[in-house]
């Protein structure tokens, strides 16, 4: 049974009647980390794993949900002292205020979702739930005038104040605007973004999920923001976004090592970007695959993100032939992105997963994805 007909079939059992179908996607992101909040630019495109929901009007104040992956079943008002308790609804009743807030309209409905999106794997699950609400209320009580940027504001904005996550607006922005075989340049700066095309014909893209977090007591993350903040300062600039390594070089006397190194991987990231961008318009995957290993040697040596799992995922990679490997997200744990030549792909995974096993008594997962539709309404 497929997802569209499991949803359907639970919706009828729950609610006793038919409801319209909405899904929004979960993300990759291709190339560009730790730009966005140096105003630089992310690569992100819509994958083949979604939250499906099916949603009726029914008439009264209430949201009666239904998560089939979480079984697990809530109702909520929609005013701001409703608040449901479980975490997953608070996703649906967070996306209901921030529409309300804005002046659109929501009334009670019933739901009930499922997803094929891995949780908590780095693809987004939570952009891909809270875009499929928030396409799916603007569709069905605000004749759709809401604009696209303001639906991923919405999600990014409930991730803000109803699930505790200062997430940036990437996520939500590919899982609302992706479009298929293509990836999106965002300008984190002027949120510009251009389409390109994305037809690795031969290749596939295979996501190589370490499983391990490693939680890092000083802050890894605001640290390296503070570095950058530095040296942007230094240079008399806003962000990094401006700058040269020309002109990171000229005061690299007056930093630290530590915060040079940090500042060269954003330069260098920036560059990388639009180098794929070109490559992509020329149909040069291999250009685009050792631009991926750039940044993952940049984030392991320069940015000092990476970790002993994912550097050797990534040298498995080498070692296979695969044409580009980098860390996707923050770091520390989490996935590998992977473009691999399809003729290698069987090979390539089987050598990952033992490999990995014998030296850390686990496989990764792994996660095929495909660049497709973001939010829509199912025919
Ligand atoms: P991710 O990196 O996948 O976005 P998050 O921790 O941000 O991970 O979001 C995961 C949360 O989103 C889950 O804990 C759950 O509350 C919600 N969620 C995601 N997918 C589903 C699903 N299929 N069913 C119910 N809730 C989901
Ligand atoms: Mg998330």
């Amino acid at each position: 049974m497929d997802l569209k007909e499991k949803i359907s079939k639970a919706f009828e059992e729950r609610f006793g009647n038919k409801g319209t179908v909405y899904a929004s996607a979960g993300r990759i992101n291709l190339i560009g980390e730790h730009t966005d909040y140096n105003g630089g630019f992310v690569f992100p495109g819509a994958i083949d794993k979604v939250i499906m929901a099916e949603i009726a009007p029914n008439g009264t104040d209430k949201v009666r949900a239904f998560s089939i992956d979480i079984n697990d079943y809530a109702e909520f008002g929609l005013n701001e002292e409703d608040a449901p308790a479980q975490s997953w609804a608070r996703y649906i009743f967070g996306v209901c205020r921030e529409i309300i807030k804005r002046g659109g309209t929501v009334k009670g409905f019933d739901t009930v979702f499922a997803g094929n999106v891995p949780l908590g794997a780095g693809l987004s699950s939570s952009a891909a739930l809270e875009s499929c609400f928030a396409y799916a209320l603007n569709d069905l009580y605000n004749d759709n005038s809401i604009d696209k940027f303001e639906l991923a504001r919405i999600g990014q904005s409930t991730e803000h104040n109803y699930c505790g996550v200062m997430c940036g607006i990437m996520d939500q922005f590919a899982s609302v605007f992706g479009k298929k075989d293509h990836l999106m340049r965002l300008d984190c700066r002027s949120m510009e973004y251009e389409y390109f095309p994305f037809h690795p014909e031969g290749h596939s893209l295979v996501l190589l999920d370490s499983v391990v977090k490693h939680e890092l007591a000083d802050s890894p993350y605001n640290k390296r923001r503070a570095s950058c903040e530095r040296v942007a300062k230094r240079l008399g600039l806003e962000t990094l976004r401006d700058a040269t390594m020309e002109m990171l070089d000229s005061v690299k006397s007056d930093i630290t090592a530590e915060d040079y190194f940090r500042a060269k991987f954003v330069i260098e990231e920036k560059q990388r970007v639009l180098d794929v961008c070109d490559a992509l318009v020329a149909g040069d995957y291999e250009t685009v695959g050792r631009c991926m290993y750039e940044t993952h040697n940049g984030l392991s040596k320069d940015y000092e993100v990476s970790c002993e799992e994912l550097d050797f995922l990534n040298d498995i990679a080498k070692e296979c032939g695969v044409t580009g490997s980098r860390i996707m997200g923050g770091g520390f744990g989490g996935c590998t992105i992977n473009l691999v030549k399809n003729e290698l792909l069987d090979k390539f995974v089987a050598e990952a997963k033992t490999r990995f096993n014998e030296r850390y008594g686990h496989e990764p997962k792994v996660y095929e994805v495909i660049i497709s539709d973001g939010a829509h309404k199912e025919a």
